[in-house]
């Protein structure tokens, strides 16, 4: 699983000239500047796919699109990949892709392979989230990648989503708790089901009634704008007394829907 940090580092430009920066092949893919250590065709589908995610993004969440250039750092193997996140990012845990945000760059990097599509659509949305709703806590930002993560056609759907948290659930091993999520400050104290659970909560906004829906588009409204709206969970809560109770049977209805 991938995630998002927000830093803000120095020392950028010595990154670029890095031996251990990709730089083979360079492909400028609209807003994208794609960087691989390896022989990346500049018409790769995944490449087009990435960057249609940012109109997508745009017009799900109705905010203009990020016009902000994002680098893609692009490593063919695991063992050069990691080498290089040991050595410039030596305290982040260890994922198959990062997206990191300096006071100059927005940037993703990633190790080339079979979970690529996935990674790279869950750190590109990041980018593209950033560019346009700034400050985004942690469990918005996670959600919000965890939906956009999946196939186009999927429409934020993560099934194995919905899949973990029901199983935990009957198992008594999980019950929602959007106050102890927006707790969450660091990347190192989301699990798993923490990133599930981060999803749902965007799902559910999304796709339960209009009002859920205006809810949040209008929260990252004002982000965007910057005018520190109030916490995300507290006009939740607000709204819905019995919010978490909601969440469960948003589940159970997906879960039911999936199977008919
Ligand atoms: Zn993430």
């Amino acid at each position: 699983m991938c995630a998002a940090v927000a830093v803000c580092v120095g020392g950028c430009a010595s990154w670029r000239t890095s031996p251990s920066l990709p730089s083979a092949v360079n492909v400028n893919v609209g807003q994208l500047i794609v960087h691989a250590d390896f022989d990346l065709a500049a018409d790769n589908r995944l490449l087009a796919e990435l960057e249609a995610l940012r109109p997508r993004v745009a017009a799900e969440l109705q905010l203009p699109a990020s016009t902000l250039p994002v680098d893609v750092y692009l490593f063919q193997t695991q063992r050069t990949y990691r080498a290089f996140l040991h050595k410039h990012f030596p305290t982040l845990p260890n994922r198959r892709a990062f997206f990191i945000e300096s006071e100059s760059q927005l940037a993703v990097y990633a190790q080339w392979g079979d979970r690529a599509a996935e990674d790279l659509r869950h750190e590109t949305s990041h980018a593209y989230l950033h560019g346009m709703a700034p400050q985004l806590p942690l469990w918005v930002d996670e959600g919000l990648a965890e939906y956009f993560e999946v196939q186009p056609d999927e429409h934020g759907l993560n099934r194995p989503h919905v899949d973990r948290l029901l199983a935990l659930m009957r198992q008594g091993r999980w019950q929602p708790d959007v106050v102890r999520l927006a707790r969450l400050d660091s990347l190192e104290q989301m699990n798993q089901t923490d990133y599930a659970e981060a999803w749902t909560w965007i799902h559910w906004l999304l796709h339960s009634t209009p009002e859920n829906r205006g809810l949040l588009l209008g929260y990252l409204a004002a982000l965007h704008d910057h005018r520190h709206p109030l916490p995300l969970e507290s006009v939740v809560l607000e709204r819905h007394h019995d919010a978490n109770r909601e969440l469960v049977e948003h589940l159970q209805q997906i879960d039911g829907g999936a199977r008919k």
